[in-house]
């Protein structure tokens, strides 16, 4: 008897839970249709890309791209649309090249990275050193003065090659070297190479930084292993400049019922200036604004605001991301989630979530609707969530990164190729039903994401 009164109060306390938790499944349904269906996110981002292009940070194409941001959030119809100011650091890259003078002459095709120092007038001619990596370049040191060194290291993922892109420089420069190129972060490469930014250890000498493809730092690597010396010519105006103020485009869905409880979908808005910035991340900006505007297009409000953040300046350092920090840290508990989308705008996957067990399962319940998306694909796991949310996150809200298909992201990321050509509309607008989809299971509900519900029925 009493282990069935014991049952019969767990159903009922199951049966809360569930009500607080979860949403009308049809609202949900028609939420995704629309979506679908919709080319919103798609036409925003060909402006984005086509009519403004690169938007550095601290670039004209950036001020551009602000107005592009304010103009899209106000059409969208968000309750509220503001911008709040960013210190930004200034990198102008100028003109620049690249080749090889000996043992035969042939134009490199290479990048500067951002952030770099330039050349100088006149530019740089040196012995190219090939190294494989820290070990190897720490092992020949005596080698390496007066010596351009070129990091050229198998592709193992993303951050085994982009860690020399980002901190190969001052070490090398420690050594002697008088210039770094690294080859580009990228595991298929069709003669593009690949931005990306760098930094200067304190106290290093500050020595000119580029990327090659991946087809150049190859045949160097080919003519100096058959014992010739590789000499190579460099020349960069890049400068490093003061610093200028840029913007985070910040808009708003107010809730009906919660309305100081805040989702927050975010992407960054600034860009590299090779390619458009199509897959980073102008996709994910257009995608997040567009899923809070769905909300809106289906007549729907929900208990909590759902917040879009267009972030400036992740490529130069995650600027935006801090300031968002230090403006919102007296209401970070009102964050009830932050999910960022700044993997490229591929067929959705699902989502990575930063948090807890509980809270990591009661999300993917109420993703589970969300699916269909992603036929045999979709998952929601641990996992990280964003450069720019990661500032919020680390401080205790719950961080949710958007994941797509990354099989092709890096044969454009921070390249010429990055291009609207690049974006498939049937992805593109998958994504936004996902973004939608999460955003209504999270600010709809009653109960906070991992919350066991208290009182009664809603
Ligand atoms: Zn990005
Ligand atoms: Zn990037």
């Amino acid at each position: 008897m009493f282990k069935c009164l014991l049952t019969f109060a767990c159903t009922l306390l199951c049966a809360t839970a569930a009500s607080s938790q979860t949403v009308d499944p049809a609202t949900l349904d028609n939420l995704v249709d629309a979506a679908l269906a919709d080319s919103w996110a798609y036409e925003r981002l060909a402006e984005l890309c086509d009519e403004i292009g690169p938007r550095l940070a601290g670039s004209p194409g950036m001020v551009k791209a602000k107005e592009w941001s304010v103009r899209s959030m106000k059409e969208a119809g968000f309750d509220s649309v503001w911008m709040e100011e960013v210190t930004v650091p200034v990198w102008t890259r100028g003109r620049e090249w690249a080749r090889v003078t000996a043992p035969v002459e042939f134009e490199l095709e290479m990048i500067g990275l951002g952030h770099s120092d330039g050349t100088g007038r006149g530019g740089i001619e040196a012995p190219v050193m090939v190294v494989g990596g820290f070990e190897e370049l720490s092992i020949r040191s005596e080698e390496v003065p007066g010596k351009i060194v070129l990091f050229d290291m198998p592709w193992e993922g993303y951050g085994s090659v982009a860690t020399y892109r980002v901190r190969g420089t001052s070490p090398a420069a420690e050594f002697g070297a008088v210039a770094t190129l690294v080859r580009s972060a990228t595991d298929r490469s069709l003669g593009t190479p690949h931005t990306g930014m760098m930094r200067y250890a304190a106290g290093a000498p500050r020595i000119p930084a580029a990327a090659l493809t991946v087809e150049d730092a190859g045949r160097i690597r080919r003519l100096v292993a058959k014992g010739h010396e590789v000499r190579v010519r460099l020349s960069m105006e890049a400068e490093n400049r003061d610093s200028t103020i840029c913007h985070n485009v910040i808009g708003e869905i107010r809730g009906r019922e919660l309305p100081d409880e805040i989702v927050l979908l975010g992407a960054h808005l600034d860009a590299w200036d090779a390619g458009t910035g199509a897959h980073d991340d102008g996709g994910g900006c257009a995608m997040v604004m567009a899923a809070a505007r769905q909300i809106l297009q289906q007549n729907l409000r929900p208990r909590r605001t759902v917040r879009v953040v267009h972030f400036t300046a992740e490529e130069n350092g995650v600027f935006g991301g801090k300031a968002y920090l230090e403006t919102h840290r007296d209401e970070l508990d009102r964050h009830i989630l932050a999910m960022e989308s700044d993997s490229g705008s591929f067929a959705p996957r699902g989502f990575s979530v930063d948090a807890n067990d509980v809270v990591i399962a009661d999300i993917a319940a109420r993703c589970a609707p969300l699916a269909r998306l992603a036929p045999e694909h979709w998952s929601v796991r641990r996992g990280g969530s964003g450069a720019d949310i990661g500032f919020i996150v680390r401080e205790g809200v719950v961080g949710v990164g958007h994941r797509v298909d990354g099989t092709h992201y890096f044969d454009v990321h921070h390249s010429g190729a990055d291009t609207f050509d690049k974006i498939d509309p049937t992805a593109l607008a998958r994504n936004v039903a996902a973004i939608a989809g999460l955003a209504w299971v999270v600010a709809e509900p009653t109960a906070r994401p991992g919350e066991t519900p208290a009182g009664g029925p809603e």
